[in-house]
């Protein structure tokens, strides 16, 4: 099975082939089809085997419709490591979408952030601590919001990060596309 199957917007497959993706990985197959049907997804995936892609492809097909200008997709990372990357692969695999991503997380200034939240960046992707803060100052207004992601959901809460996506879920939209993914499935987590 190829990437043609899932019907992607050229656009997209543009990005695709610009990265040079020829087959799904696994949890691509796996998890794009139901998610492109706006479904929620919990996955079972380690990083390594494609799953930014495997929910970044079916959100950027999503958010190609509809409104530009408002946050419209969430992903919670652990990390800024990770969150540069899985922004990184949003501009990529995005780029002749128009779309426009901002990646949030504290050690750094908070202003340019502000700034991402003010133009309107449809993609956030973010640590939890952070975005809480502009959650509370009003930067980060979530009321458009169709998606969220919580990435690596095991190691958020091995962080403690728990609390804080608890915090942050309450101001969420509660009609919305929910995807999880996490490298092990304990109890507490699912
Ligand atoms: P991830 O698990 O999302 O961190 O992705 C791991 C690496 O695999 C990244 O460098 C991706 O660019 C790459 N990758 C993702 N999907 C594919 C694919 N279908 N074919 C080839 N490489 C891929």
């Amino acid at each position: 099975m190829g990437f043609s199957a899932f019907d992607f917007d050229p656009k997209i497959a543009a990005g695709i082939r610009a990265l040079g993706y020829c087959v799904p990985t696994p949890i691509q197959r796996q998890a794009m089809a139901p998610i492109l049907q706006g479904r929620d997804v919990m996955g079972l995936a380690q990083t390594g085997t494609g799953k930014t892609a495997a929910f970044a492809l079916p959100i950027l097909q999503r958010l190609l419709s509809g409104p530009r200008g408002v946050t419209r997709a969430l992903i919670l990372a652990p990390t800024r490591e990770l969150a540069d990357q899985i922004q990184a692969s949003f501009r990529s695999l995005g780029r002749q979408t128009g779309l426009r991503s901002l990646a949030v997380y504290g050690g750094v200034g908070a202003g340019a952030q502000v700034g991402g939240f003010r133009s309107g960046d449809e993609i956030v992707v973010a640590c939890p601590g952070r975005l809480l803060d502009h959650l509370r100052q009003g930067a980060f207004k979530p009321s458009g919001l169709e998606v969220l992601v919580i990435d690596e959901a095991d190691r958020m809460f091995d962080m403690g990060f728990l609390p804080d996506i608890r915090r942050i879920l309450k101001h969420l939209p509660a009609h919305r596309q929910t995807l999880l993914f996490s490298a092990t499935m304990p109890d507490d987590i699912r």
